[in-house]
């Protein structure tokens, strides 16, 4: 992992993050995803095992609970 960002050259912090996705018309939400956040811009980056894995969770994996979502439809009023 480079450990600089490729936009500004700033340094790159491990963070934790939290990662929705909307797969298949179902929105999912996978918890403490490691991530690396520079310090200057906030620009994110996920190695490439991240984002493998993140792959298998949207499309394979089971999850480890499911939550419900209030959906609104936004009105001009
Ligand atoms: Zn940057």
């Amino acid at each position: 992992m480079n450990d600089r960002c490729f936009k500004c050259g700033g340094k790159l912090e491990k963070k934790e993050t939290r990662i929705e996705k909307w797969v298949n018309d179902k929105l999912i939400v996978i918890e403490h995803v490691p991530v690396f956040e520079c310090v200057e811009c906030g620009e994110r980056y996920f190695d490439a095992d991240t984002s493998l894995k993140l792959d298998e969770y949207f499309y394979e994996k089971k999850p480890v609970k499911t939550i419900e979502v209030p959906v609104f439809e936004y009105k001009e009023s």
